[in-house]
């Protein structure tokens, strides 16, 4: 038994769950917030609504052109019918019914104007509608991966988890205690390989003496620079 063998496989483990926990956070994160689909849904609702408004834009045009015909029908009938004989009155009439089908055109180009808006924005719409579903059907399928990730990582949590259990009750409580008190005060990472003289976590170059010590398994040596807990394999 080596007291800082077993400080380091403890770190190890607890190393491997701080990045599971990290990858939960951030998947927990993505799938609560999925901006491109928000986003897609904005502008397929923005597009449908110019969409709506072109349709009854033209439609009203259409009633006013339809309104206007019947209005020029009627004077015309009148104009026509032999009921009015009085050449001033018959005069007023012809410039009456020349100046509503002056009018008319006027009608009817705005209503090709509210036609091709029509057009415009059905295409708009139609590329929207389009879009907003690629949009999700690639986000489920990032979210099944997602989905997927977060559960191997949830079961290997789970195994790390009576690893580590079974790991610290390895440790003697003076032990226990430095080691966690190091976790807390050192970037969650207590104890440090000494890896070619120099202490792996802060990188300083350690003392023979150092060395030699932290090789012992009956005892701790500390970094004299970082204060973590040295392990020599
Ligand atoms: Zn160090």
């Amino acid at each position: 038994m080596s007291r800082p063998k077993d400080l380091y496989d403890l770190q190890q483990i607890d190393s491997q769950l701080d990045r599971i926990n990290a990858r939960l956070k951030e998947i927990a994160a993505i799938l609560a917030d999925d901006q491109a689909v928000r986003q897609a849904q904005g502008e397929a609702d923005k597009a449908a609504q110019h969409l709506a408004e072109a349709q009854k834009q033209l439609q009203q045009a259409r009633q006013i052109v339809q309104a206007q015909r019947t209005k020029i029908q009627q004077e015309e009938d009148k104009l026509y019918s032999g009921r009015v004989v009085n050449p001033k009155e018959l005069n007023d009439l012809q410039n009456e019914v020349a100046a509503l089908k002056r009018h008319l055109d006027t009608l009817e180009e705005r209503q090709i104007e509210a036609m091709l808006l029509v057009d415009e924005t059905s295409a708009v719409n139609e590329r929207a509608q389009q879009k907003l579903e690629a949009v999700k059907a690639e986000s489920a399928q990032r979210n099944q991966t997602l989905i997927a990730e977060r559960e191997a990582l949830l079961t290997q949590r789970a195994d790390l988890e009576t690893r580590r259990q079974k790991q610290s009750a390895r440790l003697t409580a003076e032990d226990r205690e430095l080691y966690e008190r190091l976790r807390t005060t050192r970037g969650r990472i207590a104890v440090a390989r000494v890896q070619e003289r120099t202490c792996a976590a802060c990188g300083s170059t350690l003392i023979s003496a150092t060395r030699q010590q932290a090789r012992s398994p009956s005892s701790i040596t500390l970094c004299d620079t970082c204060g973590r807990i040295l392990y020599s394999d």
